[in-house]
């Protein structure tokens, strides 16, 4: 199977002519309202894949003593500016500002995140990982999904999309009692795993063979290292790597929303 490096790669090629193909070019604004050090990394990712597929982007760095007033005023202009396609609003936000106030603020025809119940676009980390699982022919119709983690941007997005893919669907969260999880995974012919721990998934558990993996989880080793919630090489028929997995996939549909916006 390809790698998730050469898919991405592909998909980008495939942005780029389409991008050159327009006589405006897709606009994206980035919000910053931090100086963390992950997000700051995050955002460099983002800048340079847009730039990659020919489109333009600006970041506007705020400091994080921006009162919830400014960043809302802020968002307001660029729901109205006609230059900006689709913007994002990078997370975390400084405590004294209120996440979910912002994330309703938000134009739903921009919001290229899909953080507003009626934004126009899915949240990338499932679109990504949906886009890439129907590139790659996944069957998907009348097999089992387990996906563990029920957060609004990863978990509950993906159940549904799965869902709609005519899959059955399981939802473990943290009170999921570890018999049962033991049970869900045995059964499950697809598994998104989005918990953030790192060894959640190991070999201890009985996996389909023909079972697909696919890590969400962004995780610190004791060696620094990045790893996913999986242990290596875990015994079935595919497993996406961390890095150069989901992340990657994130990072592609981010793109593919701002083409649509
Ligand atoms: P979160 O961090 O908000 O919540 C974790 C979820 O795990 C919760 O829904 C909780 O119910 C579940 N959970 C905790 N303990 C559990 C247990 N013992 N059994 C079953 N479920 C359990 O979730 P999130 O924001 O979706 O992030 C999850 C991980 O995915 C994090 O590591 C995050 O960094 C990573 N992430 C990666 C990307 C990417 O692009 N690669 C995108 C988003 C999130």
């Amino acid at each position: 199977m390809i790698t998730i490096k050469e898919y991405v790669n592909i998909k980008k090629k495939e942005l780029c002519e389409k991008v050159s193909l327009v006589s405006k070019k897709p606009h994206i604004t980035i919000v910053q309202v931090n100086d963390d050090y992950a997000s700051n990394a995050y955002i460099r990712g983002k800048l340079k894949d847009v730039e990659e597929i020919g489109a333009i982007s600006d970041l506007i760095k705020l400091p994080v003593t921006t009162t919830e007033e400014e960043l809302l005023k802020l968002i307001d202009k660029l729901n109205n500016d006609s230059s900006v396609d689709g913007f994002i609003v990078q997370l975390p936000l400084p405590k004294t500002i209120n996440e979910a106030k912002v994330k309703l603020a938000i134009n739903p025809q921009k919001d290229l995140d899909g953080f507003h119940p009626l934004s126009k676009f899915l949240p990338a980390t499932p679109k990504g990982i949906l886009t890439f699982l129907e590139d790659e022919q996944f069957d998907f119709e009348g097999k089992n999904a387990l996906v563990i983690g029920r957060s609004e941007i990863v978990g509950k997005p993906m159940a549904r999309l799965l869902l709609n893919k005519n899959m059955t669907v399981a939802i473990a969260h943290s009170k999921t009692p570890s018999n049962v999880l033991k049970d869900l995974v045995a059964m499950a012919d697809l598994i998104v795993v989005a918990v953030g721990k790192s060894n959640f998934l190991t070999n201890d558990f009985n996996f389909k063979k023909s079972c697909f993996v696919i890590d969400v989880g962004i995780n610190r080793d004791s060696d620094n290292k990045l790893v996913g919630d999986c242990e290596k090489d875990l015994k079935v028929a595919y497993q996406s790597p961390v890095p150069g997995g989901v992340g990657l996939l994130t990072r592609l549909a981010l793109l593919i929303n701002l083409l649509e916006a």
